[in-house]
């Protein structure tokens, strides 16, 4: 069964698991914690178990609560530095939260903190997948945040949007929720006169980007509608779908499903789990630019052949993940390069029986096979 509707996402059936988001300024107010309306949101996640459905928080916070402490200005996200001290405080008060109230319902929340590198490298993202799955069958509630603290600016997710699309694909869920300070997407700014909120969308096409209006309206959390977008297009590759919903009321998840007040992304294709993993990777060690002729080859299920490339960059390696885009640099497709940067020089523009004579061997004939490829 697929989830078709905002309701769905409370039916046992639709989705049987679902990894709920929440943002910094609904867990953090200007006096502290936001302890009552938590305690709301997790008797809400208790009874969704209750149903028998299995439930991943992803929660951000930890930085806002750190900075609160040690007295930080900017809410801690003035410097890398400040941030990466922030949430080294914050998270361990944030855990112990989670812990504590998900314990009043008999349920035991199990911490994982996550960089960018352990869901980009396949083997560290097919552990990841494990260790969720094992915490899933012995009935925990993991509950997920980005590892702050180490990652660094060029590693990191930053937003805990696309880091909470990830989890959903390495622990394959059915749908994703993200809570937050806004009802949705909307047509236009929601601030202007008519702007209408898009209960359904299909396809996070260039026209739903451009409703996006920039930032967060809190500023707390480093999330805003871009971010967002790009997680529905991370879960749409996986076949997952993705919620919006406002959290600041008391019990949002009732809010969205029963009232239906949220913005319903329904994926549109499956890939397989590993074009999935491929396509949603956010950190590429290179690009390869293609020409018309390749890009429409690519469009009917080709592989990239090195007479249709124009372009390299990057220093990757034979096996790296790389983008390929087209002359106006949009981004067609991830890929695995079966040659790395410099023999991909080298074999710009020439014929695949050329290859043997330019490099001295040839073990491919594509630079991408379309096996190790996946259009975007
Ligand atoms: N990981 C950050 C934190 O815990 C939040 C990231 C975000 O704002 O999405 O504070």
């Amino acid at each position: 069964m697929k989830i078709a509707r905002l309701s769905d996402l409370a039916d046992k059936a639709a989705c049987p698991r679902l990894v709920v988001k929440v943002g910094s300024s609904l867990l953090v107010g200007k006096e502290g914690v936001r302890r009552d309306w938590l305690e709301g949101l997790v008797a809400e996640l208790a009874a969704a178990r209750a149903r028998g459905q299995e439930i991943i928080v992803v929660s951000s916070g930890a930085i806002a609560l750190g900075a609160a402490t040690l007295k930080l200005d900017k809410g801690g996200r003035g410097s890398l530095a400040d941030a990466q001290a922030a949430a080294a405080v914050g998270q361990i008060a944030l855990s112990g939260l989670w812990a504590q109230l998900l314990g009043k319902h008999g349920l035991t929340a199990a911490q994982l903190l996550l960089t960018l590198e352990d869901l980009e490298d396949r083997r560290r993202y097919l552990n990841a997948t494990a260790t969720l799955t094992r915490l899933l069958d012995a009935g925990a509630v993991p509950v997920i945040n980005e590892n702050d603290s180490v990652a660094t600016q060029e590693i990191r997710f930053g937003d805990n949007d696309r880091l909470a699309a990830r989890v959903a694909q390495a622990a394959r869920a059915s749908a994703v929720l993200l809570l937050s300070d806004v009802d949705g997407l909307y047509d236009r700014n929601p601030a202007e006169p008519g702007a209408r909120l898009l209960t359904e969308v299909r396809g996070v096409t260039a026209e739903i980007h451009a409703m996006a209006t920039g930032g967060s309206s809190s500023g707390m959390g480093s999330g805003g509608m871009t971010s967002k977008l790009q997680a529905a297009e991370i879960a749409d590759l996986a076949g997952i779908a993705l919620v919006i919903g406002s959290g600041l009321h008391a019990a949002p998840i009732a809010r969205v499903t029963g009232q239906g007040i949220g913005t319903l992304f329904r994926p549109r294709r499956k890939a397989g789990a590993r074009k999935a993993w491929l396509g949603g990777r956010l950190r590429l060690k290179g690009a390869l630019t293609v020409d018309g002729g390749a890009a429409a080859a690519l469009g009917r299920g080709s592989s990239l052949l090195a007479a249709g490339i124009v372009g390299v960059d990057g220093d990757f390696q034979r096996g790296d993940a790389v983008a390929i885009r087209d002359g106006e640099g949009r981004v067609l497709a991830h890929g695995l390069a079966e040659y790395d940067a410099a023999e991909c020089g080298r074999l710009i523009g020439r014929q695949s029986g050329e290859q043997a004579a330019i490099l001295g061997y040839a073990p491919r004939s594509a630079v991408v096979h379309r096996d190790q490829l996946v259009l975007l």
